[in-house]
């Protein structure tokens, strides 16, 4: 008898007591985070049936990003100096054949990471690289910590204050290069620093950098000249640079997303296209024209072929990222013109289980679409000018009484 078998005969026979299911029940849930264009708030909005589960008070409006795991989500609030973070409640544990799923209800975790400006956001693998435009260091920590209510996070030296963007690597970052001219302009490039901020190999050129996305086991960044692919096989980053191809016409990207479930990348490249980007194929540049200019783009991470555009017409499009193509249109709210400033409220777009959200600020409420039919089956109402959106969730299975859960013993982790 291992020493993890007592506790969980004890919980085993609490569950039967509290007339917990005596079978594996298949449980699905999802939840909708949704930061007010204006206001300190983030609302906690169950996905499946539309009901408010919590609203939070932070100290500014907030930009969202979640983990990869979902367990969190970091509320950045660029105006306020300072970066909270929620505990979804969504919390998956993988046993192999299958993921256990735990329900609880969303939370305000107690740490809070401060600073001046806090700006770009890099989750990868468990550990975090929040970035601070008006400070000369980047903060490297880990989820777990954050969950486990401990603040130990590592400060790392990025030369000088700058709007720039640092990736966590197990025992490494990847950090913005500032002008040396002049902070205040993008960055020059990227390099590898260790986590005492000593820099690791050779720099990497590539003016202008600005977005970043993950897909798969690489992480990139765009610039002016191409994109920066970085991978980490046992020791330190690699950082390669992928060339724009000339196929392609002027321009460049500074923002990008990455597949999921699919090894691709997505960037605005000009105000009414887009470049899908593929890094495996010779010729890794695909150019999609858009009927009018890009207000926000998203994958869609469950149907992985899938990514979404919505435009300042009020159109929702599905690009099929396959075929390099917008396969279906649909409209969904009065017209968001893209002239005015760059942070008007305007429309963002978050995909959980098969439906797609669409935040109209302007009308204080989400549209809500099926995605495969690709039509809009409902709405959920909020209150105020609901802006930035992201989802946490999927299903797994929540182990019933007397069978217990015998694999947890061979893992050695109970939970
Ligand atoms: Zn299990
Ligand atoms: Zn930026």
């Amino acid at each position: 008898m291992n020493k993890l078998a007592l506790p969980l005969a004890i919980s085993a026979i609490l569950s039967v007591m509290a007339g917990g299911a005596v079978a594996d029940d298949n449980v699905n849930a999802w939840r909708l985070f949704v930061a007010d264009h204006d206001k300190p708030t983030v609302k906690v909005i169950d996905a499946l049936d539309g009901d408010t589960l919590n609203t939070f008070t932070v100290k500014g409006p907030a930009s969202l990003s979640r983990s990869e795991s979902g367990a969190t989500v970091f509320a950045i609030q660029g105006s306020a100096n300072t970066v909270s973070v929620i505990g979804s409640g969504i919390a998956f544990h993988d046993h192999g054949d299958h993921a256990d799923i735990d329900v609880d209800p969303p939370k305000l975790l107690s740490v809070t990471f401060d600073g001046k400006k806090p700006g770009h956001f890099v989750e990868r693998q468990g550990k975090v690289a929040q970035w601070f435009d008006g400070e000369s260091h980047a903060l490297f920590f880990s989820e777990q910590a954050v969950l486990d209510g401990k603040k130990d996070a590592k400060s790392v030296s990025v030369v000088a204050a700058h709007h720039g963007v640092a990736v966590p690597y197990d025992g490494y970052g990847v950090v913005s290069i500032p002008n040396p001219e002049d902070a205040s302009k993008r960055p020059i490039g990227a390099r590898v620093v260790d986590m005492a901020g000593k820099k690791v190999g050779n720099d990497v050129a590539c003016a202008g950098l600005h977005g970043s996305a993950g897909s798969g086991d690489t992480y990139a960044l765009a610039c002016s000249t191409g994109l920066l692919l970085i991978t980490q096989k046992n020791a330190a980053p690699e950082i390669k640079h992928l060339p724009y191809s000339a196929s392609l016409p002027e321009g460049s990207a500074s923002t990008l997303i990455g597949g999921k479930g699919m090894q691709y990348f997505i960037g605005n490249y000009g105000p009414d296209r887009l470049v899908l980007i593929d890094p495996t194929e010779a010729d890794s540049f695909r150019l999609v024209q858009l009927p009018v200019r890009r207000v926000h783009f998203a994958v869609d991470p469950v149907r992985s072929k899938f990514a979404y555009v919505f435009t300042e017409d009020g159109k929702l499009h599905q690009m099929d990222v396959i075929k390099g193509e917008i396969t279906k249109s649909v409209r969904v709210t009065e017209p968001y013109s893209m002239d005015g400033h760059w942070n008007d409220p305007r429309p963002r777009i978050a995909v959980a289980d098969d439906k797609i959200f669409v935040t109209d600020p302007l009308k204080s409420k989400i549209h809500v679409l099926d995605a495969v039919a690709f039509k809009e089956s409902g709405e959920i109402s909020v209150e105020g000018r609901p802006f930035n959106i992201v989802a946490v969730g999927g299903s797994g299975k929540v182990h019933g009484g007397e069978h217990g859960h015998e694999h947890h013993n061979e893992e050695g982790k109970a939970h």
